[in-house]
């Protein structure tokens, strides 16, 4: 098997499923309660907070969530809530993921204003744009780090200057799930996954610096400082850290199996590269002209190879992203996104690359059959 969908979701790691079950094991007291069993369960959960902080290179709190879908709405509701009488504008991108997207749908009907910039407008300097569009009632700037459709690439740290220079008061969140562990994160609010970095699904993070504030999405117990109750998920909170602390530093290995890649794909027939030149390396996006996404996804299938057509969760719904690239139907309908591993190797991207010229071939050859 050929696994080239890591943007979708990652394989747990060893480290990340012992860590849980030994947490399960020897760890699986109420952070709540009183006891030697509690109190050993919340020195866990503050050692993984340590840890996310620590990789991220930054101070505030940490939140544990059940995923970066439910991150994403905290951040933008709790502020949109906890802000609304400083102002009533929002500014986003038209490239989020639909955790971002719909949850501005929603504000918008709650009478909000959302600004939706797209990158085709300003790709070279598509933080400039954002910040561009900040005014003096823009509580909130939302943006995600790095693209899960083609890898493109957001410098959040010079978003962050520019935004606070628009306007100081402007919260801006970022959407770092594809960027985490890959990329420097900066923003008030961050929205990490577990899933993404070889840790278990339904578990996630929302960073938050100090001083800023957002309404809770649920009420409950009392829990992390009352703003995401529920009893904390030792199990996951430990597979996350591990996971965190497992993720290689040297991620040179992407950017060799990147230009391998494009290369193989330059010598092909009719096959354009989607992702933005300022990509991340795990990522890659093209377009096979002429042959649907989801015939050469199931062709490729077939021989095990596993690739995604656009983003996993956009399965059955159209995406917003090729619009915000500027990309043609045509070239929307063929694309293929393949993402790395650390176990991706070259051997894996040769058999992808000899399976896409014999899909290509083969489609070829039907649709002259067809036409005779
Ligand atoms: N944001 C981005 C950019 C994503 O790629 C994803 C998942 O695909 C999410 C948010 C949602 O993350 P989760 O699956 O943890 O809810």
């Amino acid at each position: 098997m050929i696994y080239l969908d890591n943007a979708a979701t990652t394989k747990p790691c060893e480290q990340a499923i012992k860590a849980a079950e030994d947490a399960a094991r020897s760890c699986f007291g109420n952070v709540s309660s009183l006891h030697r069993l509690g109190i050993e369960s919340e020195k866990l959960m503050n050692s993984a907070k340590k840890t996310i902080l620590k990789k991220l290179g930054l101070q505030g709190e940490i939140y544990f969530t059940s995923g970066a879908t439910e991150s994403n709405n905290l951040a933008i509701r709790g502020v949109a809530d906890a802000y609304k009488r400083r102002g009533n504008k929002i500014v986003t991108t038209a490239m989020e993921h639909p955790s971002v997207a719909r949850t501005m749908d929603y504000l918008e009907k709650l009478g909000f204003e959302i600004v939706r910039l797209s990158p085709k407008d300003a790709i070279d300097n598509f933080e400039q744009y954002i910040a561009d569009n900040v005014t003096q009632d823009t509580i909130l700037v939302s943006c995600m780090a790095v693209n899960n459709e083609n890898g493109f690439k957001v410098d959040t740290e010079k978003l962050y200057r520019l935004v606070k220079n628009a306007n100081s008061e402007t919260v801006v969140h970022i959407d770092g799930v594809q960027g985490f562990c890959k990329v420097t994160l900066k923003g008030d609010l961050i929205s990490l996954s577990g899933h993404k970095i070889h840790g278990f699904k339904g578990i996630g993070a929302m960073y938050c610096a100090d001083k800023i504030r957002f309404t809770p999405l649920v009420y409950g117990g009392g829990q992390q400082k009352n703003l995401r109750p529920g009893t904390e998920p030792t199990e996951l909170i430990a597979s996350f850290e591990a996971a965190v602390k497992a993720y290689p530093t040297d991620l040179t290995h992407y950017k060799e199996l990147n230009g391998y890649l494009r290369d193989r794909l330059s010598k092909m027939e009719d096959v354009y590269i989607n992702s933005p030149d300022n990509s991340v390396y795990n990522i890659l996006s093209f377009s096979v002209l002429g042959v649907r996404s989801e015939i050469m996804l199931h062709s490729l299938e077939e021989k095990e190879i596993y690739v995604s057509s656009g983003s996993a969760c956009s399965k059955g719904k159209i995406s917003s992203v090729p619009d915000a690239f500027g990309m043609n139907s045509e070239r929307a309908d063929s694309t293929i996104r393949v993402s790395f591993s650390m176990e991706t190797t070259k051997e894996d991207i040769d058999a992808l690359c000899d399976e896409i010229e014999n899909g290509i071939s083969r489609f070829r050859r039907t649709k002259k059959c067809r036409r005779k």
